[in-house]
């Protein structure tokens, strides 16, 4: 597999970044992970602008224009000879002396990473799998807003790193009020009487591009939606909860914190909303 570094495609031995980058030194830089199916990145121009936005929240200038990103993110398709696969870009800061000032730095470092997509266990999403609430919360958006999709990943790995010791596939994480925020690498749906909820933006989260379109697929099919500020204790009673992101797609939660969810089989809805996500990735040309 060939990995692009600053407009060359280089193997995995040559493909390296310095020691001074302040990607490696601070976990300066933003990054975002796509799919590609059959050949063509999913939601490319969604990936991208949220890519600016969180390039402007940290203010990194991008090292070249949106287009010509995608372009790049592309040829790494091409080069790679891929149709189904997951791809990563990362932008950092770039090189520089040791210091915090952006300044000392340059140019940007951008690295695509690219490897073909193995299709998740269909377990999992026959069965489900079990989540735990951890006790770390997720970062406070007036320190580190999770709306921005940066590389500096302890939050969430301190999250999983709990969530590994309880044995779950995803950890929880709550805000810094206590209501439900957004998994490690995933965002939270939870159904309730038939309504479909999910944390608000205003809680602080990713505003995950799964998220919207399950939002998006559930309103087309006349499900209701209610983005609002989730209790703990309203996520243990639901009747059904799932999980999404742009690799795992809708992925059915049925133990939280060890107990069953509902009747502790995959809901109804979650099963719909599985299959109009896939129906919506066969169509898109
Ligand atoms: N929240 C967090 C913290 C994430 O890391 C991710 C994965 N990028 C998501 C939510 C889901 O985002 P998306 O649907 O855009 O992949």
């Amino acid at each position: 597999m060939l990995a692009y570094v600053n407009g060359k495609f280089l193997s995995k031995d040559d493909a390296v970044v310095s020691v001074f980058d302040h990607g490696f030194l601070y976990g300066d830089g933003v990054y975002e992970t796509m799919r590609a199916y059959r050949g063509k990145i999913f939601l490319l121009g969604k990936h991208l602008t949220r890519l600016k936005q969180s390039a402007d929240a940290i203010s990194l200038a991008l090292p070249l224009p949106l287009d010509k990103i995608g372009e790049a993110l592309n040829e790494a398709l091409t080069v790679n000879k891929l149709n189904e696969a997951y791809l990563r870009i990362q932008i950092s800061r770039g090189t520089g002396e040791i210091g915090l000032d952006p300044a000392l730095c340059p140019a940007p470092t951008m690295v695509i990473l690219t490897r073909p997509f193995k299709d998740y266990p269909p377990e999992l999403y026959a069965n489900g799998v079990a989540v735990a609430i951890v006790q770390t919360r997720r970062n406070h958006p007036l320190a580190l807003d999770p709306a921005i999709k940066g590389t500096n990943f302890l939050n969430n790995i301190l999250a999983k790193i709990e969530s590994l010791k309880a044995g779950a596939y995803e950890g929880i994480m709550l805000n810094w009020q206590g209501y439900v925020a957004e998994g490690t690498i995933s965002n939270l749906f939870a159904v309730k009487k038939g309504i479909l909820q999910t944390p608000s933006l205003e809680t602080g989260i990713l505003e995950g591009i799964t998220r919207d379109l399950v939002l998006h697929l559930a309103r087309k099919g006349k499900i209701p939606t209610e983005e609002l500020l989730m209790r703990p204790r309203d996520l243990l009673r639901a009747d059904e909860c799932f999980i999404t992101n742009t690799t795992v797609e809708v992925l059915p939660v049925t133990v939280i914190d060890g107990q069953p969810v509902g009747n502790g089989r995959p809901g109804p809805i979650t099963e719909r909303l599985m299959q109009a996500y896939r129906s919506e990735v066969q169509h898109h040309v």
